[in-house]
């Protein structure tokens, strides 16, 4: 069994992050990663153009340069996994972590291939994997998807989408533009005030003119194989439709984490425990990083303002060690 001084968990912007700091420092660590190299984005849509600018979404200071000011998910594919082989990163893809336990010495980790016994862990797993689920009737059909890739599925075809975030508006706009007929259903009374300032103005004009319907506060109640039945204020409303995008966010996996004895807050915004000077959780010696550290509260950490927890979480490491070699 490999022993690792620190492991971490997740191989996204933050975990490689992390990996950066402990290798400056001479820490002996892995990254065990699911899927590829920043899984998240890589799985992000298509053409999906991130609100920061590229100087914003640098770890270690490593220039990103971009053609505009905001990158394009490609391009930032591009930068992620530049740093991860032209440093060399310690990384192993495509291997997911199932289970972490305390032990006497440490942890114990169990991976799809492998067994590691580590000192430290740090568990940088986002919050990408689980879609806020409608529970409706008709939500297992193959035609509603919790993921928006590329608008050219969507061409002539009668498209909802649920939700009034960023992944919401980008994909209604782009579908309406690639031909689709977009009905969006929005829960509350506006497009959400946290849309990209550059995009608002575009959709709420669209819905002005009529050339994408929007239905607000109302909810969409059941999807069907050619319909779906949207509770409305003026009351039951029953489209046909083609395809569903439910776009209404995603949460980080919570019983992976508790199972680790990590405790979260009672109330519904889950938010995991941990030291803010350190990132240290209640369990001692497991770390969290990245936008994980917001529980249900998902637009409170960004890459932007958590890329750095690898110092944070680095230096309290290296400062136990100078602690227990004094
Ligand atoms: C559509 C969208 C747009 C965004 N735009 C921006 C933006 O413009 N600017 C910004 O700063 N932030 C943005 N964010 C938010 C945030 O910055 C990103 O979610 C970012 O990817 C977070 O980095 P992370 O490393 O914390 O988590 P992630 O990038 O989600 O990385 C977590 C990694 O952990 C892996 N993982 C999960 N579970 C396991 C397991 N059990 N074993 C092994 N690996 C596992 C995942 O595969 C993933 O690669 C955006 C988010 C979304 C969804």
């Amino acid at each position: 069994m490999e022993h690792f001084r620190v492991v971490i968990i997740g191989g996204g912007p933050i975990g490689i992050a992390c990996a950066l700091e402990a290798q400056k420092n001479g820490l002996n660590y892995v990254i065990l990663e699911k899927g590829p190299i920043v899984n998240s984005l890589f799985n992000y849509p298509q053409n999906m153009q991130f609100f920061s600018s590229s100087e914003k979404l640098e770890i270690d200071n490593i220039p990103f340069i971009s053609t505009e000011a905001k990158p394009k998910r490609n391009e930032a594919l591009e930068y992620y996994r530049r740093i991860v082989t032209s440093n060399d990163l310690n990384i192993r893809l495509f291997e997911k972590v199932k289970n972490v336990e305390k032990t006497q010495n440490g942890f114990s980790i169990v991976s799809s291939k492998n067994s590691y016994t580590a000192d430290k862990v740090i568990v940088a797993t986002g919050f990408y994997d689980l879609p806020n689920t409608l529970n409706i009737p008709g939500e297992e059909l193959p035609k509603i998807s919790h993921y928006y890739k590329d608008p050219h599925f969507y061409a002539s075809q009668k498209l909802a989408v649920v939700g009034a975030s960023n992944s919401a508006i980008d994909a209604a706009l782009e579908c309406y533009r690639k031909g689709a007929e977009v009905t969006l259903i929005i829960r509350g009374d506006e497009v959400g005030p946290r849309v990209k300032y550059w995009v608002r103005p575009d959709i709420i004009n669209r819905i002005e003119e009529g050339s994408i319907k929007a239905y607000f506060n109302s909810k969409l109640t059941e999807v069907r194989q050619s319909e779906i039945v949207i509770d409305t204020p003026e009351g039951t409303v029953t489209l046909q439709n083609d395809f569903v995008l439910a776009l209404t966010g995603y949460m980080p996996n919570f019983d992976f984490i508790t199972h680790m004895g990590i405790k979260l807050s009672e109330d519904a915004k889950k938010l995991p425990q941990y030291d803010p000077e350190t990132m240290e959780t209640n369990v001692a010696g497991i770390y969290l990083a990245g936008v994980i550290c917001g529980g249900m509260e998902t637009h409170k950490w960004f890459i932007e303002n958590s890329r750095i927890h690898a110092k944070m979480i680095i230096s309290s490491i290296l400062k136990e060690k100078e602690i227990s070699t004094i």
